[in-house]
């Protein structure tokens, strides 16, 4: 269904996510949506195989090959089985293994990259609080100098894998009286199961993303070492912005994944239900339905790879990435509302995947910014007021 022109080598891994994804994944998915499990093996097969590596380079056990593009291939392919197990390209690589890369110390580097691109390590990253969303800068949780490092107060909710994640990035304001705000904002390194101070509980009851752990992390006098602050102090805004270009870029292709998975299944869907005696695909109203679907799920995805392509190459492409990815997020819910209406009685029953589809696409309006947040950015550009 698509001729975009790649290189052997994202070809060769983009058939092997399809192949991870069709026949380790897709056995498991019906069974484990209804129990809502999550399986920590298959993160490590994933790390065997090379999807955390794509960005990172060898001397921290990643390969470099793929780069952005590849990540975003690998996350298409795993979400279009099941968006919940395309999330782990985010908490081990894009999220912190990356971040730790570009910001971190040496010593920071060798001791979490690694375990985190094979898999070892369970990776999360924590920004969302009870009160703070969208508004990143205000948030609450705060951390205090002390002689022996920090002291961390406050709660983040809404964190993938929090209760499960071996090494994770907290945002703290190291400075409640900044101002602007974002300049008291600090980024550090933790261990969520490790270090005194932190509670963890599992947010049991969510709309979707079933096999895709949420959870909040409380901090009540959590202790930090010093050496815990990931780039400098005050730079945690910055750290932040830099984290979520990489995150957003394969949460959109999440997005694609579950677009594609849609159109898929509403076109076999139509090539075999007859009423009046004709296929569905034979009336002009499904096709319409059909060909929107593919148009807006094809442009989102062109805008997806032209991010990819502008990071491969060296540059800055939020731009490229909220485009992409407001227009992947919105594309995917109308692709599965669609697909709900095409399959009819049976889209709304729990014998297609139509109805997960639905409540995973969802996801991508909220996650990683939402789409009011992405707008916001696009419009800043298109009026010439960020650059
Ligand atoms: C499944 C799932 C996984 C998540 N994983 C993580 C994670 O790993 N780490 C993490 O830190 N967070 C995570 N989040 C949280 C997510 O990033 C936030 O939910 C998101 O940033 C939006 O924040 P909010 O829900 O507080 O909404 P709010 O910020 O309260 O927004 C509510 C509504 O108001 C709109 N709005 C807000 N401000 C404006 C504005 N200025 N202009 C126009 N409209 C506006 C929003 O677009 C939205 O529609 C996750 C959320 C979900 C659902």
């Amino acid at each position: 269904m698509m001729d975009f022109e790649f290189s052997e080598e994202i070809q060769m891994i983009r058939a092997q996510a399809r192949r991870f994804a069709e026949e380790r994944i897709k056995p498991l998915v019906d069974e484990d949506e209804k129990v809502h499990r999550f399986r920590p093996e298959i993160v490590r097969e994933m790390g065997e195989l090379g999807f955390f590596g794509t960005i990172i380079p060898e001397e921290y056990g990643g390969s470099g090959l793929g780069g952005f593009m590849g990540a975003v291939v690998i996350s298409e392919e795993l979400a279009r089985i099941s968006a919940s197990w395309g999330l782990p390209i985010n908490m081990q690589m894009m999220g912190p293994a990356y971040t730790i890369y570009k910001f971190g110390t040496e010593e920071q580097k060798q001791k979490y990259i690694p375990k985190l691109v094979s898999g070892e390590s369970l990776g999360c990253f924590a920004m969302t609080e009870p009160n703070i969303g969208s508004d990143v800068a205000s948030m609450k949780t705060t951390a205090t100098k002390t002689d022996k490092g920090w002291v961390v107060n406050g709660q983040k909710t809404w964190i993938s894998n929090a209760h499960v994640a071996n090494v994770g990035l907290l945002y703290a304001m190291n400075d409640p009286n900044a101002q602007p705000r974002y300049r008291g904002m600090t980024a550090f390194v933790f261990e969520p199961g490790n270090w005194p101070g932190i509670d963890r509980r599992p947010i049991e009851d969510k709309f979707g993303l079933f096999c895709a752990p949420t959870g909040e992390l409380f901090f009540e006098d959590a202790e930090f070492p010093e050496d815990a602050v990931l780039g400098e102090v005050g730079k945690g805004f910055k750290i932040a912005m830099t984290q979520l270009d990489a995150t957003r870029l394969s949460c959109a292709a999440r997005a694609l994944g579950v677009g594609q998975a849609c159109i898929e299944l509403a076109r076999d869907y139509t090539l075999e239900r007859k009423q009046f005696g004709r296929y569905l695909a034979d009336f002009q109203m499904v096709q319409s339905d059909l060909a929107e679907m593919y148009a807006e799920h094809e442009a989102a995805r062109m805008l997806v790879y032209k991010a990819a392509w502008k990071r491969d190459r060296g540059e800055r492409a939020t731009f490229e990435t909220s485009t992409g990815k407001y227009l992947a997020a919105e594309s995917a819910v109308h692709s599965a509302n669609l697909a709900m209406k095409i399959l009819g009685s049976y889209g709304y029953s729990t014998e297609y995947p139509v109805a997960r589809f639905l409540r995973d696409a969802k996801s991508y309006q909220i996650v990683e910014g939402t789409s009011n947040i992405q707008k916001m950015i696009i419009s800043g550009y298109v009026l010439g007021r960020r650059k």
